[in-house]
């Protein structure tokens, strides 16, 4: 059974049933992998294979019943789990210099990145992508280990790796980063940023990687300071959204300031501004002034507070 949750942000919920059970039963991988229902979802350099139209693309997978792919791929399948009863693998043919022109691929669709898929692909096959680009990046950068040095095997369905020296033993499991996001607001209005990598025009909420040894209304509390000179309190968590861009955690929470004068600190963020409620309501979506699009959390957490009943 899938574990139901009232998750509403995109990139997490779904109708996957990761089965960890089975990840170290062989002989029902084997099985799983043969089975002509299983779906083979490739990944190549950071993107997903869709076909479709281009306002409603789905996965593209290739048929389990094709051997072709053994020879493109560049590490072992990683089991995702049951998605409606069908299982479920992600396939890294990254070592392919050019998909398109490799023809039984470049048949079943394009590569694709997810974030720009965000806008149009359904939920649960966002989840779905989400959960194999975060393994397989995972993959990709933990190929030795990080006690000793010596290569690392993949195992456990590709779940984690165990480092090939015996004497060292070290078990790794994919890592997830945690980032806190927060909304802070003074009254009627709210505190967005701009960081230098935005487009003109773009504000967001404040965030930052949580630190060793720090929980996250710590974490909250000090970026909220680095970040814009504010002091917060208040600090309520909202919701969480996976954000495997390569594998972070978006932890979303709502504060107060208890200070309102800005001091930026120039480098995370170029510009932080106080926002009058219903100033943003008229002016969100024109060219002067965009927010983060609805498949993100720091959109989540501003229309929870701009819409507040
Ligand atoms: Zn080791």
């Amino acid at each position: 059974m899938r574990a139901i949750s009232n998750a509403a942000n995109y990139f997490a919920g779904g109708t996957l049933d990761r089965v960890a059970h089975r990840r170290r039963d062989d002989a029902w991988l084997r099985e799983a992998m043969a089975a002509s229902e299983t779906r083979l979802l490739p990944f190549w350099q950071g993107k997903h294979l869709v076909h479709g139209p281009r306002e409603a693309p789905r996965p593209a997978h290739i048929p389990a019943t094709a051997t072709w792919w053994r020879e493109l791929l560049t590490a072992d399948p990683v089991f995702l789990g049951l998605a409606d009863g069908v299982a479920h693998f992600a396939l890294d043919l990254s070592a392919l210099p050019d998909p398109a022109q490799a023809a039984p691929l470049s048949a079943l669709g394009a590569f694709v990145d997810l974030r720009s898929l965000s806008a149009s692909l359904d939920p649960v096959s966002g989840n779905l992508l989400a959960v194999g680009r975060g393994l397989l990046l995972w993959h990709q950068r933990h190929r030795f280990c990080a006690v000793c040095g010596n290569p690392t095997r993949v195992e456990n369905a590709g779940h984690s790796r165990r480092c090939v020296d015996k004497a060292c033993d070290a078990v790794h499991f994919p890592r997830t980063d945690p980032v806190v996001i927060m909304l802070i607001t003074d009254g009627d209005r709210c505190l967005l940023g701009r960081q230098p990598r935005f487009p003109p025009g773009f504000y967001s909420c404040l965030a930052g990687f949580v630190e060793p040894g720090e929980a996250l209304e710590d974490a909250v509390a000090r970026e909220s300071f680095e970040e814009a000179g504010v002091q917060v309190t208040d600090i309520t968590y909202q919701s969480s959204q996976p954000w495997p861009f390569p594998a972070s955690l978006m932890m979303g929470f709502h504060a107060r300031a208890t200070t309102t004068e800005l001091t930026v600190d120039g480098e995370e963020l170029e510009e932080a501004r106080w926002f009058e409620r219903g100033w943003i309501r008229a002016h969100a979506g024109t060219e002067s002034f965009m927010l983060p699009p609805r498949s993100a959390i720091a959109r989540s957490l501003l229309d929870s507070w701009l819409y507040k009943p």
